[in-house]
């Protein structure tokens, strides 16, 4: 029988294969599941273990594409009932406004700076859109450059407070009828439930030359933490489980997985300048960051491997042909 809030998922959500093999499987009430989601949500604001009786979390790798996901996801009534009660949208205000540090707004002020090198002077002011916005941070930063920012997002707490600092809020369904030079799409795939329909979208509205940030958790050493099996391992420890959390991190990415099913979606990684890169990484504050920002443009242009990609799209007549899986 159906699960009354949780939803199954039959297919990979990358590639559609039904092949897959399971990684990890308990009740979403057991151990060591239960205890990792009351010391998730506990602080964050509480934990209603009645919606998730009977449900099970199994996490799968897909037997085509190699994705590794949740088979069962929280429908609209648990999503909405995690994003507003079970994290408290003023606390979860807080530890934005926390985690937000010098250095994350930096690299939000890079995004920004390529967007403007790449597109400034060809249309006035540079339209962007940040889907999956957030508390809207990105957004006032592409504004605090002259940009005119559009955001999605489906929590309404969120949404009322973009509204007040002057982004544009728009849905999904009516993003098909914009185009934008810039798109930037952070930590958001993973919570998706269907993350290739997203994608299509989100390359169906990029404009000529445009280009598609998307970051998502790197899952290179997820089958070491499973072994391992600490899941009440702090974010940020080699140890911790975060990148495949219950019912919120539901799709989990390592490079191959992002850019196959990037292709799908007729994308391909964006092919950079140098200069480009240079222009939007330098940093001088001490002689390590000179350093760091020196060749970390190096190693995106030629050896980057992880789950921080910039896309454009694939050229005519070549889309839709499938790509690499
Ligand atoms: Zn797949």
């Amino acid at each position: 029988m159906a699960h009354r809030y949780l939803v199954e998922r039959s297919r990979c959500p990358a590639c559609a294969a039904e092949a897959r093999e399971t990684l990890f499987s308990c009740g979403l009430l057991e151990a060591p599941i239960r205890e990792h989601l009351e010391a998730l949500y506990a602080p964050q604001g509480c934990f209603e273990p009645e919606y998730l009786e009977d449900g099970r979390y199994e996490l799968v790798e897909c037997g085509a594409c190699g994705l590794y996901y949740q088979v069962h996801v929280a429908g609209g009534e648990l999503l909405g009932r995690i994003y507003e009660r079970w994290i408290d949208p003023v606390k979860a205000f807080g530890l934005r406004q926390r985690s937000l540090t010098l250095d994350a707004r930096m690299i939000q002020a890079r995004e920004v700076v390529l967007a403007v090198q790449r597109h400034g002077g060809t249309e006035a002011p540079l339209r962007v859109l940040d889907y999956g916005m957030g508390w809207g941070s990105w957004c006032q930063m592409a504004m605090a450059f002259g940009c005119e920012a559009y955001g999605v997002e489906s929590s309404p707490s969120r949404v009322a407070h973009a509204r007040a600092h002057g982004i544009t809020v728009v849905t999904a369904e009516k993003l098909g009828g914009l185009r934008f030079p810039f798109v930037n799409c952070d930590q958001v795939l993973e919570h998706l439930t269907e993350p290739l329909e997203a994608l299509r979208v989100l390359a169906g509205c990029l404009g000529p030359g445009g280009l598609l940030k998307v970051s998502v958790p790197d899952g290179e050493d997820l089958c070491g933490r499973l072994a391992r099996g600490r899941w009440l391992a702090a974010e940020g420890s080699p140890d911790s489980l975060l990148a495949v959390t219950p019912l919120q991190h539901v799709n989990c990415f390592r490079h191959e997985n992002l850019v196959g099913m990037a292709a799908r979606a007729g994308l391909r990684p964006a092919k950079l300048t140098l200069g480009e890169l240079y222009a939007s990484s330098v940093d001088g504050a001490t002689p390590g960051r000179l350093v760091d920002s020196l060749t970390r443009p190096l190693g995106r242009r030629f050896l980057t491997r992880d789950t921080y990609v910039f896309f454009e799209r694939r050229r005519a007549g070549r889309e839709g042909s499938g790509g690499p899986r």
